[in-house]
């Protein structure tokens, strides 16, 4: 695959480019995915090959690669108001439009929504809310953060430290007090003999037994993804939240779901807390937000927080937080188009009509005797590599059976992701019946073909 020569795309992006979250030696071998452009759910890389990109970029891009109306909504705004801050008491109409829609589409009745840049700030921002309610209120030792194993809330020093991955100890993180509970995954984590109801009562009892430990005035907030994305598609166990949202409500936590994957219908609802059914203090948005044309994130406070947080501010003033590109005109005429083409163009629907589809899809596939589990929620899934399925053992490591995968497909024109022992499919919500079934094909192909080498 790769062009050796010293002014090939390959080399170029070797000699200048630190990549993030990739394979050194594996990349340095094949060489990086250089593209240009996009044609509906595809990307084209510089020597005019193209790839189904069967993970939406980086889950985001679900109207995919050159829908026009994104495109005309940027350059329209573009035209008429290029940027803007939300500082000072300024704000640009657009980004009034997009609180006011945001607010009228999420499950709260009232609200209030403050922007970032990405995931990882409105995390970010929502500890610092969190932190400043706190304190406001008389409780500056309430400061802990609780989440869980194999949680992904971005890369910042903070949602760094809220991520339940081994790979940030490379940073001296997590920072004290970010506290990481276990994570609900019934097929891998329950005991022998456990049924998922036991599971589940087991992961509540945990909880609260770590708030009687650590002491609810010491414990700020708890965080969870609706399905855990990054940490391999991990759809929580049966009535997960029902069990622990009367524990957080009993020790006055706030419960903040973390939507930067699930926000926007990629479970089939417009919030994965509408899917699974829980009601939380506050949600976190990103990605789909913009369907990934723009960089921007949301952190929507429910009305009641929303009050707390304002009684606050005003006691001392003000809110002293915000980023430059906070509320960013562009951006929020972006956000409006985005979500005009899930809640009434029809892109949410389409998650639904799919996801039959998509999920006889994985099943189809895990009948294969080296996939342990299929796994997924609306057009989320992923399928979890193991040597033994009976016994659930996993692949050696060193094997890297998930990313050999991975290299196989792209090799046949597929983007998927490795995620620890598994392949993570989170397609674009514009896919088409043949292009699900292409994907799928292709799959198979690389599934057998690297099984065969290392089975
Ligand atoms: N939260 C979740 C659930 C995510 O999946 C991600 C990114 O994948 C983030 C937060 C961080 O978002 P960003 O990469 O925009 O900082």
């Amino acid at each position: 695959m790769r062009d050796d020569a010293p002014n090939s795309w390959e080399s170029r992006a070797d000699d200048y480019s630190l990549y993030g979250f990739t394979d050194l030696p594996t990349i340095h071998d094949r060489g990086a995915v250089v593209l240009t452009h996009g044609e509906g759910p595809y990307v084209v890389d510089v020597h005019g090959r193209r790839y189904f990109d069967a993970n939406s970029g980086l889950w985001n891009m679900i109207a995919g690669f050159d829908h026009k109306g994104l495109a005309e909504a940027a350059k329209a705004q573009y035209d008429r108001f290029p940027g803007y801050h939300a500082f000072f008491g300024r704000m640009s109409d657009q980004t009034v439009m997009l609180s006011e829609k945001l607010v009228e589409v999420s499950p709260f009745d009232t609200g209030k929504v403050f922007y970032t840049n990405s995931g990882s700030e409105a995390n970010d921002t929502m500890v610092k809310i969190l932190w400043f309610l706190h304190a406001a209120e008389g409780k500056p030792q309430k400061r802990k953060i609780l989440t869980r194993v194999n949680a992904y809330h971005g890369v910042t020093a903070v949602s760094a430290s809220m991520t339940g991955k081994p790979y940030n100890s490379v940073f001296g993180l997590p920072l004290p007090g970010f506290l990481h509970l276990s994570c609900p995954h019934y097929w891998r984590n329950g005991k022998p003999g456990e049924t998922e109801a036991q599971f589940t009562a087991r992961m509540a009892a945990e909880l609260e037994a770590t708030i009687i430990k650590e002491g609810a005035d010491t414990i700020a907030g708890f965080f969870a993804e609706p399905v855990m994305g990054a940490g391999g598609v991990i759809p929580p166990s049966e009535c997960y939240f029902q069990a622990i949202a009367p524990i957080l409500k009993k020790y006055d936590i706030p419960l903040v779901s973390d939507e930067v994957i699930c926000g926007f219908g990629r479970t089939g609802n417009t919030w994965g807390c509408q899917t699974y059914d829980f009601m939380p203090d506050a949600i976190i948005s990103s990605k789909v937000l913009t369907a990934g044309y723009f960089p921007m994130g949301a952190v929507i406070l429910g009305g009641e927080l929303a009050a707390r947080v304002q009684a606050a501010s005003e006691a001392i003033e003000e809110f002293p937080h915000g980023f430059t590109a906070s509320g960013h005109p562009v951006g929020c005429a972006i956000a409006l188009k985005a979500i005009d083409l899930v809640m009434n163009e029809g892109l949410g629907q389409r998650v639904r009509d799919l996801t039959p589809r998509f999920e006889a899809g994985l099943a189809e596939l895990a009948k294969n005797p080296n996939i342990g589990e299929w796994r997924g929620k609306g057009l989320m899934g992923a399928l979890e590599a193991v040597q033994d399925k009976a016994t659930k053992t996993p692949f050696p490591g060193t094997l890297s059976v998930s990313e050999r995968i991975a290299n196989t497909c792209t090799d046949l024109g597929l983007i998927c992701r490795p995620l620890g022992q598994s392949v993570v499919l989170c397609p674009p919500f514009i896919t088409t019946e043949a292009q699900m079934d292409e994907m799928f094909e292709k799959l198979e192909t690389a599934l057998k073909k690297v099984f065969a080498e290392v089975a």
